[in-house]
């Protein structure tokens, strides 16, 4: 258990740096981890996840800038959730599934920040639905009913909006392949909840949002709901009865 947050963390401290430079277009692999205000190298013994964050008080130790919380929110639910799937299933299920989240907790801070999500990741998602119907009780024929119900659904629900609305782009072309892994991943039922649900976390965040800044055109990072949505749902799958079908 412990070992399983310990690893998610360090992963996690990998994706901060995969959320950090991939919309800048910058290399993940060099130069190495650096204050993005001071430039200044970061030694390997202030570069333990969350612990160095809680150690240095959250600031840069040359130059004094905040750390965002960023960095120590993505390694905590990174660790969280490799617990959560070691404990859960079998170690080729559990390593399936970390890939995912790790794909979904980048999509989801790069989508909140900048609104767009990166296509690599959603492509890796899809293609991760092949090994998922290998090793897993789920069939293909339920990912593939899945994932062209819940397509087929957005499609008609596209066309009424964009006839009423006189406009077709609803949804961005990154959020319909992530709803197509997730019909295809939580198969028809469980998709659909998931769905509603990212719906709802769409609405909370323009209430929030008009509420803080009272912004007029506020849009909704849906790939960053979808994601939590899904999280929900399929920890609530495995700890609650009421989810089963
Ligand atoms: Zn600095």
């Amino acid at each position: 258990m412990i070992l399983s947050f310990i690893a998610g963390s360090i992963i996690g401290s990998f994706l901060n740096v995969v959320i950090f430079r991939t919309p800048q277009n910058l290399s993940i692999i060099s130069p190495r981890s650096h204050c993005p205000k001071c430039k200044s190298f970061i030694p390997f013994y202030y570069n333990i996840p969350i612990v160095s964050f809680i150690f240095l008080g959250g600031k840069c130790k040359q130059c004094n800038e905040k750390i965002s919380w960023q960095y120590i929110s993505v390694e905590i639910i990174t660790g969280i959730l490799f617990v959560f799937s070691f404990s859960k299933f079998s170690l080729s299920e559990a390593i399936l599934l970390n890939v995912v989240f790790c794909c979904l907790i980048i999509i989801s801070y790069i989508d909140f920040h900048y609104l767009l999500i990166p296509s690599i990741y959603l492509y890796l998602l899809i293609f991760l639905l092949i090994p998922y119907t290998y090793i897993t009780t789920q069939s293909p024929y339920q990912t593939i009913l899945g994932a062209v119900a819940i397509t087929t659904y957005l499609a008609i629900c596209t066309l009424i909006v964009g006839i009423i609305k006189r406009d077709i782009n609803i949804l961005g072309f990154g959020d319909i392949l992530l709803i197509i892994f997730i019909g295809g991943w939580l198969g028809i039922i469980h998709s659909f909840i998931s769905l509603f649900l990212a719906a709802i976390i769409g609405i909370l965040y323009i209430i929030i949002n008009n509420h803080l800044i009272k912004n007029e055109t506020i849009k909704i990072p849906f790939g960053t709901c979808l994601s939590i949505s899904f999280t929900i749902i399929t920890i609530l799958k495995e700890y609650t009865k009421l989810l089963t079908f």
